[in-house]
């Protein structure tokens, strides 16, 4: 048996060695100077092949020994690498990347008829593939062709060229030589050896072309087309440089000629509402692929088929297409590999036709479809347009190498501008019968057609119809739309907009994130929150000691010892103010005593009787106790006079009472039930919350579903009006409520900000338009003017104008009063500075004449004074000693400053 095994594998060795000749494992080369993508890619591809043999025709029997070697820039070096590799009997040579190595091992190659494969992008402009060298990048005349095609498709007459060296100027050769007599003309701007590209560096004079400065000159110029050519290794920073200097705005449109763009991130540039336009080889929809891209994911270390480069995935390519151009050779030659000495006097008989069969031979790659013209350049080269949009990069068009002299733009973008043109086109619209959205009209004749509705909605749809000049045909929608998890679909408005049954959908349609992946909204039309209708507060009934409620409790302690002090000052003072002292009997000149009024007891009563605005016989004499006085009644007055307005504000208006003042204290509560509306994105808000408030009133309303969450707003108010239930809805509908319903109220602030935005299909055309005519709407006063035509005119607005109730006293407080307090403090302090004086002078003029030391008389003063207990002095003060001998009436001055007339009578007057 086993001898039998062997005889066969024998017979198809021998077979095999005889039919084809060749060995059973040829070698590649593949010199590789940058990064490590190239070499990932002809391992990975080379695997592939080794591994699909068996099954694949086209690479029956091929079987490829990849040896990979890493190169310098030393020329020397690589010569010995190559002949090292020919002596070993190769059967082709793939790279290296840099020009001046690849021109060099290819002519190697060429001197030994060795086939060299490259993948690199060359601008020599021969018209003709050298020798048995092949590339597999899109010649240059093929770029040139689609750049130049782009730029007339897009009717563009002026722009400029960014360009990165001199390669760039065959590139543009066609765009160059576009003849000027109908005023083209291209600016030729050099970016410069970098970092920085936004300043010049050198720039070239070209044919009818004007040299000027860089990023910075496109800028303050008008130019407004832009053709980036650069490398992609560049591509990234000189995009964010550009941006950055501003020429990546509203205004510009750019062409980017790299092939690589959609490997870059774009994120950045896709709300700046630049106008950009880029070219890609690789399809990253294009199922071969994505086929081959999820067969070496892992290896190549890529998330998504569009970060595949351009080069490296042309490299997977072409050692595809030399396997089966090898399998061509093999099964058409008895040939074998050969041994070449490095001196050039061998060559590989089998090279040219390998080259030849590389020519004639096709395969579907990364790259599309790779196949050679009779010139040995990539033809049938299929190249997508992409347009950055909101979503990423999308394929707007196709060109194709063969018919060059066209663009196909796609269907999709060529329909996309007649749907951007809403003129006359009819369109479905649903509104939903939503106070003060959407009403029936109330008429005697019976209505037909969008005549049978009325309401905001109604108006604002028709107003955005005569600006954008279409017709539409309403239809009434009950449910705004919920998804359904278990059958994927969206119902009500929503499911009818996906499914193409209806275009628009306007009403109190809430932008909600979850909507807004399934349709698109225009920007909101009105701005609200929710917010929490409940019933009118009950009035308060008066307390009993509501005399108190005009001033705050701050202003009554205040109030308290501002008498308390003052009190204490008037009998402090009165000791100190040498006029507060006088003689009690003024008819004796030289009194024993002297009395003063600012007892104690009477300093406080003074003081009590102005609060009181009662006075009292006490009235101060001295300058200091006067000043005092006065501002201490002027304090009173002004308080007495605020508190007697305010205690009339609070006997007239009974302030009422809530039951609750915002969300959290109805969430605490246990008596009052609450709700919203049932699949309404007030619900929504509270089932996606994180706020734990929030999530518990989630689970209250779901426990009570059937009692507390009604269909509708009506329902909701009807319950608001009947039960104690508090509705959460939202604040526009709110206001519409209040203004007709005046027994409930809006209780609280917004829990949320949102709007209501116009729902369309997703990436609808007609975003744009209804945005430009809401726009046009706000800014001219046309909404404002709906929203009140509807909200506080039509049917029934303005009824609880005057029952607002919201005329209520409120306490006054420091704030209010505090000037009042802050005079009488400085007036006081004003006062005790001149009692100082006062009693200073006087005992002065007492030490004078009485000639005792001032000191003395001073200590003598000041301990009396501390004596709090007495009124009646024993010293003798001035004016009083200095008269002592004369015990007469004369002179005598009693306290008023007055002298009284004596009246002396006798018992014989009687008769
Ligand atoms: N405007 C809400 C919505 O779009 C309905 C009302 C509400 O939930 O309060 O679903």
């Amino acid at each position: 048996m086993v001898t039998k095994c062997l005889l066969i594998l024998l017979a198809i060795f021998l077979s095999c060695v005889y039919v084809s000749g060749f060995p059973k494992k040829v070698i590649i080369a593949g010199l590789f100077d940058e990064d490590e993508g190239f070499q990932t890619m002809f391992e990975s591809s080379v695997r592939v092949i080794n591994k699909e043999r068996h099954e694949n025709e086209e690479l029956s029997n091929v079987f490829l020994g990849p040896e990979a070697i890493q190169v310098e820039t030393d020329l020397f070096e690589i010569s010995l690498k190559v002949c090292e590799l020919v002596k070993t009997g190769i059967v082709g040579i793939f790279g290296p990347q840099k020009k001046v190595t690849a021109e060099y091992v290819q002519s190697i190659c060429d001197t030994m008829e060795v086939p060299h494969i490259s993948v690199r992008q060359d601008s020599s402009e021969s018209f003709q593939s050298r020798g048995l060298s092949l590339n597999f990048y899109p010649h240059v005349s093929s770029l040139s062709q689609i750049y130049y095609q782009l730029v007339i498709d897009l009717k563009w007459k002026n722009f400029a060229i960014l360009y990165e060296n001199t390669d760039s100027l065959i590139r543009m050769r066609l765009l160059l030589k576009r003849s000027d007599p109908h005023g083209n003309s291209a600016f030729m701007y050099h970016l410069g050896d970098g970092p920085n590209y936004r300043t010049l560096i050198n720039c070239i004079a070209w044919h009818r072309i004007l040299c000027r400065q860089a990023m910075q000159e496109i800028k303050t110029s008008d130019i407004e087309n832009i053709i980036i050519d650069c490398s992609s290794d560049i591509l990234n920073d000189v995009l964010k440089q550009a941006q950055q200097v501003g020429i990546l705005s509203e205004k510009h449109k750019v062409i980017v000629t790299s092939l690589d763009l959609q490997t870059l991130d774009l994120e950045p540039y896709q709300y700046s509402g630049v106008n950009f336009t880029g070219l890609r080889l690789i399809d990253p929809e294009d199922p071969i692929v994505s086929q081959t891209f999820n067969k070496h994911k892992n290896e190549w270390g890529l998330d998504d088929p569009s970060q595949l480069q351009v080069e490296p995935a042309l490299m997977y390519d072409a050692v595809q297409l030399f396997a089966r151009a090898f399998k061509q050779l093999k099964d058409a030659i008895k040939g074998d590999v050969k041994e070449l000495p490095c001196d050039g006097s061998v060559r590989w008989e089998h090279g040219l036709s390998l080259s030849n069969f590389m020519r004639s031979t096709e395969t579907q790659g990364l790259t599309g479809l790779v196949k050679f013209d009779r010139d040995g350049f990539r033809s049938n080269i299929q190249l997508d347009i992409v347009h950055l949009t909101e979503n990423g990069l999308k394929k707007i068009g196709v060109w194709n190498s063969t018919n060059g002299k066209n663009i196909d733009w796609l269907p999709d973008t060529k329909k996309s501008d007649v749907e951007l043109n809403l003129q006359n086109r009819t369109f479905i619209v649903l509104i939903s019968l939503t106070a003060p959205y959407g009403y029936e009209k109330e008429s005697w004749t019976t209505l037909t057609g969008n005549d049978r509705y009325e309401g905001f909605a109604v108006d604002l749809i028709d107003s955005i119809s005569q600006i954008s000049k279409f017709n539409y045909t309403l239809q009434v929608e009950k449910d705004y739309g919920s998804y359904n998890n278990r059958t994927k679909k969206w119902s009500g408005m929503l499911g009818k907009i996906i499914n193409d049954e209806a275009d628009f959908a306007i009403t109190d349609l809430t932008i909600t994130e979850e909507r807004q992946k399934a349709v698109d909204f225009t920007n909101p039309f009105m701005n609200l929150g929710i917010s929490i209708l409940y019933r009118k507060a009950g009035k308060q009934s008066p307390s009993l000691f509501s005399f108190l409620s005009p001033f705050s409790n701050e202003v009554w302690s205040y109030l308290i010892g501002v008498y308390i002090i003052v009190s204490l000052l008037f009998f402090v003072m009165g000791r100190l103010c040498p006029a507060e002292w006088n003689n009690p009997y003024p008819c004796i000149e030289e009194p024993e005593e002297l009395d003063n009024q600012f007892t104690f007891k009477n300093a406080f009563w003074f003081a009590i009787g102005a609060i009181m605005q009662q006075g009292s016989e006490i009235a101060p004499i001295g300058i200091s106790t006067r000043m005092m006085a006065s501002l201490w009644w002027f304090f009173c007055l002004i308080m007495v006079s605020s508190y007697t307005a305010n205690l009339a504000a609070f006997l007239t208006v009974e302030t009422p009472v809530q039951a609750f003042d915002n969300v959290e204290e109805l969430a605490k509560q246990k008596h009052i039930k609450y709700g919203a509306k049932d699949g309404g994105a007030t619900l929504k808000f509270f089932e996606h919350s994180d706020h734990s408030t929030y999530k518990d009133m989630f689970e209250f309303m779901k426990a009570n579903k059937d009692d507390v969450l009604p269909k509708e707003n009506d329902i909701g108010v009807n319950k608001v009006k009947t039960e104690n239930y508090a509705f959460l809805m939202e604040s526009s509908s709110i206001e519409y409520i209040t203004e007709r319903e005046c027994k409930v109220a809006k209780v609280g602030g917004l829990l949320d900000e949102k709007g209501y935005g116009i729902a369309m299909k997703k990436d609808s055309p007609h975003r744009p338009k209804f945005n430009a005519a809401l726009l046009k709407l706000s800014e001219s006063g046309g909404i404002a003017d709906l929203q009140k035509k509807w909200w506080k005119e039509k049917r029934g607005g303005g009824k609880c104008k005057d029952d607002g109730g919201s005329n209520s006293a409120e306490e006054l407080g420091v704030a209010h009063v505090g000037g009042v307090f802050l005079v009488l403090t400085v007036g006081v302090a004003l006062s005790c500075i001149y009692t100082i004086f006062e009693l200073l002078w006087d005992v002065a003029q007492t030490s004078i004449q009485e000639n005792v030391p001032f000191k003395e008389e001073l200590i003598n003063e000041l301990k009396f004074i501390i004596k709090f207990s007495g009124s009646k002095s024993t010293r003798r003060r001035n004016g009083a000693s200095s008269k002592s001998e004369e015990n007469s009436t004369r002179g005598c001055t009693p306290p008023y400053g007055f002298i009284p007339t004596v009246i002396t009578t006798s018992p014989t007057d009687d008769k």
